[in-house]
């Protein structure tokens, strides 16, 4: 069997990892987006790349500036992964343990090269220094990460770690002290140069995919909410109370819709302006929001309506929750960001009668009539 070469390994790993990163770096360019990461992700590559460079050029270039270069070029590529992924899961990040730790382990790699030539110490402390980052890097992905895409970056660093180590201990068995770097001809070695693009690869790809995932909730988040209060839009809302209706006919499980107008919220626009209007609108879906119960779902209907779906509750609880939702807005008071503001609420509790959930509307805002003729500010229920 033909041994492999581990140079052309390398050089083909090389061209992988500059495509993605360049790719990686154009998606950041193009999307502007508030997405962190992204940049280091696509640099690390480059990386890399640079340092198979550096390899390629040993025998024609100081030995000295292949060995800090070219290692030191690796290291960064790895702790610039980690970086990127610290910063896309945001947490908290500092370069000067990582750059520390690659200066000790140059500095170890220049004594064992100049004043005691060891390749085994060399390896050792290098490999060891690239378990330390890459093991991080598993860490922050399985504390932190989610989904899929982290499973698969945290995979990728644990086997990286786990090969690093391997090849740290071996070196005492496998090499001599005078061993050229792409001169051993051993399994451990070839799966050790091997990993090292191939991890890399994985790495990218899972970020590729942590960042569409990101889109995705991002667009989902931004097509069932309402921009302005932050709480479901009205498809959104429709889809709930549709739910909400399914069980009632397969499991009997009861709900109530509690359908909420601002009062006289034209007045406050005429008189403060629409932008005070939007501030006291997203103050009353916050008052609203905090009044209800986790179970419960806050919408909003239109304008300057909200609707609430309750579940699992008859009329009494229903109107229960209704007054002190009307009571929690009444007592408040004007502030400096928004007008204070009260609403009317009309409640109706599904029945036997109902055959799908848009009687049930009808209800609710019959009773929410009759609550701002009645003098508004206050529950009516159907
Ligand atoms: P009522 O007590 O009878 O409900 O009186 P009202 O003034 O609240 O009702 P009306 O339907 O006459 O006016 C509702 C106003 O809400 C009119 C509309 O301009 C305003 N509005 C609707 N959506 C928004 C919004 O997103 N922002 C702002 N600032 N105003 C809004
Ligand atoms: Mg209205
Ligand atoms: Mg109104």
């Amino acid at each position: 069997m033909t041994p492999l070469d581990l140079r052309s390994f390398n050089l083909f790993g090389g061209l992988v990892c500059t495509t993605m990163g360049l790719v990686l770096l154009a998606v950041r360019l193009h999307f502007r987006s508030p997405v962190q990461g992204l940049g280091h992700w696509g640099v690390a590559p480059l990386m890399a790349v640079a340092s198979a460079l550096l390899f390629g050029l040993e025998g024609r270039v100081p030995s000295a500036l292949v060995l800090v270069g070219g290692n030191g070029l690796l290291l960064g590529c790895n702790i610039a992964m980690l970086a990127g992924t610290s910063r896309f899961l945001h947490r908290p990040w500092r370069w000067w343990p990582w750059l520390t730790g690659t200066a000790l382990c140059l500095l170890v790699l220049l004594c064992f090269s100049s004043v005691w030539p060891d390749y085994r110490v060399r390896m050792m402390t290098f490999a060891s220094t690239m378990a330390w980052v890459c093991a991080a890097h598993a860490r922050l992905l399985w504390v932190h990460g989610r989904g899929l895409s982290a499973r698969l970056m945290g995979a990728a660093m644990v086997w990286q770690t786990g090969v690093l180590l391997v090849r740290a201990v071996a070196t005492w068995w496998i090499d001599r002290p005078d061993t050229q770097r792409f001169e051993p001809v051993s399994v451990i070695h070839t799966v050790y140069v091997g990993t090292f693009g191939f991890s890399v690869m994985l790495l990218l790809v899972g970020g590729l995919l942590m960042f569409s995932e990101y889109l995705r909730q991002r667009f989902e988040h931004l097509a069932t909410h309402d921009d302005l209060t932050g709480v479901l839009n009205r498809r959104a809302l429709a889809t709930r109370i549709d739910q909400a209706h399914a069980r009632w006919q397969t499991q009997r499980q009861p709900y109530a819709l509690l359908l909420m107008d601002v009062d006289h919220f034209k007045r406050i626009n005429d008189a403060l302006g629409h932008q005070a209007g939007d501030r006291a609108l997203a103050r009353v879906a916050a008052t609203l929001q905090q009044g209800l119960r986790a179970s419960d779902t806050l919408g909003r209907y239109g304008g300057e309506e909200f609707m609430a779906l309750v579940t699992g509750a008859d009329a009494e609880l229903a109107l229960s929750l209704a007054e002190q939702l009307c009571q929690r807005l009444a007592q408040q008071a004007d502030d400096d960001q928004a007008p204070a503001c009260t609403v009317s609420i009309g409640v109706a509790v599904v029945g036997a009668g109902d055959p799908q959930s848009d009687s049930v509307l009808a209800r609710a805002d019959a009773a929410l009539y009759q609550a701002k003729a009645a003098g508004r500010n206050r529950v009516v229920l159907a």
